[in-house]
């Protein structure tokens, strides 16, 4: 199954004349997207920032960009709406302050499927909801637009209320550099179903391999320091990931030692993954696609502002730094402080 890509030809600037575009959020994502928007040409006074009274304002009005702290105010002005405040507060803030405000022909763009995948946010039939989703933090969504060059992002139509959605989808993600390497066409659910599957199934399996490995090898007699260093201090972990994306997942594999590879391939190819599929296909399709996750997290979202144990992912620190490996490495890390 081939996606389709957008390229800088297939988009126009040219749409966005004259249209009025707020970025709700000066974060991560909005500093970085509202700058290349701007150095894109479109006119700083079409450019609008809504943020509270604080830090990321004034960065914004530092940077020259108009600042308006009065949502239901920016709201009113948009006719593009770039929804770039964390996933977790957008429905509380966008359908209280936004929504109730936003013109029946507002484009909203979000950066993220969650949710839109799973319904939470309240838009009119008549708007447009496009999805431009980079794939990188927002430093490097700047610095890689500042020396010229593009950066992955997955770009789709979540709803085409003006019939026109594909190609203002596709000028908004020229304008903020997205379409120069290529924009992957994509969708909310796709997005989801992966940044959901990564963290909830992929991740997990790798802490879980990581923390018996070292058991098992710490059980042989091998010492924490040497353990540490073995497994993730030495960064090797890191570069093997990073010559994957930049040559290959397998064709990395030929930068180290004949044994190694030998190894490698040999016990991967010797593995049955069937318990793993199984465990995997669960995940996707009993949490995270019938949308079991994001009930239950938003039941739990509330106390995830509290202090001490009684924020659920305090707890899961605690618990996971308790292990033999958490319990090492902070041994480790104390008595070799001064090499790292
Ligand atoms: P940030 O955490 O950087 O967002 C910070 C911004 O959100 C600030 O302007 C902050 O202003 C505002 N904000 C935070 N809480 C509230 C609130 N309760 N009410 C109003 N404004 C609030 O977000 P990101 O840039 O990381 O994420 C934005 C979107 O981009 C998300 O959908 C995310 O999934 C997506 N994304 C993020 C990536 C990343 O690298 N982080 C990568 C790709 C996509 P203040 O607190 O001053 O009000």
């Amino acid at each position: 199954m081939s996606a389709k890509i957008y390229y800088d030809s297939d988009a126009d600037l040219g749409l966005l004349k004259d249209q009025k575009i707020v970025f709700l959020g000066y974060g991560n994502q909005g500093s970085a997207q509202a700058q290349n928007l701007r150095d894109s040409g479109i006119p700083n006074d079409s450019i609008l920032v809504a943020n509270r009274e604080d830090s990321y304002a004034e960065d914004a009005k530092s940077k020259g960009f108009h600042v308006e702290h009065d949502f239901p105010t920016a709201a009113a002005q948009a006719d593009v709406l770039f929804l770039l405040i964390p996933d977790q507060v957008q429905p509380r803030v966008f359908n209280e302050e936004f929504a109730p405000h936003l013109k029946d022909s507002a484009v909203i763009v979000i950066a993220s499927g969650y949710n839109v995948f799973y319904k939470l946010l309240n838009f009119k039939p008549s708007q447009d909801v496009v999805m431009v989703a980079p794939r990188m933090i927002g430093s490097s969504v700047r610095s890689l637009y500042e020396k010229g060059k593009g950066f992955p992002c997955f770009v789709s139509v979540e709803q085409d209320g003006s019939g026109n959605g594909l190609t203002i989808a596709l000028a908004l993600s020229k304008a903020i550099g997205a379409t120069k390497a290529g924009a992957i066409a994509s969708s909310a659910r796709e997005e989801t179903a992966m940044d959901l599957f990564a963290e909830q199934a992929l991740w997990p399996q790798i802490i879980m391999l990581f923390r018996e490995a070292f058991s098992i090898l710490k059980e042989a007699g091998c010492s924490d320091e040497a353990l540490c260093y073995e497994m993730w201090m030495s960064k090797e972990p890191a570069e093997i990931f990073e010559r994957a994306a930049e040559e290959g997942f397998i064709a990395q594999l030929k930068h180290h030692s004949t044994v190694s590879q030998f190894g490698q391939l040999s016990g991967a190819l010797a593995l049955n993954g069937d318990a793993t599929r199984e465990h995997f296909k669960n995940i996707l399709y009993n949490q995270v696609l019938n949308g079991k996750f994001c009930k239950e997290f938003s039941k739990i979202e509330a106390d995830l502002e509290k202090d001490g144990p009684e924020n659920p992912l305090n707890e899961l620190y605690r618990k996971s730094e308790q292990s033999e490996l958490g319990q090492a490495e902070k041994r480790v890390r104390e008595r070799l402080s001064g090499l790292l």
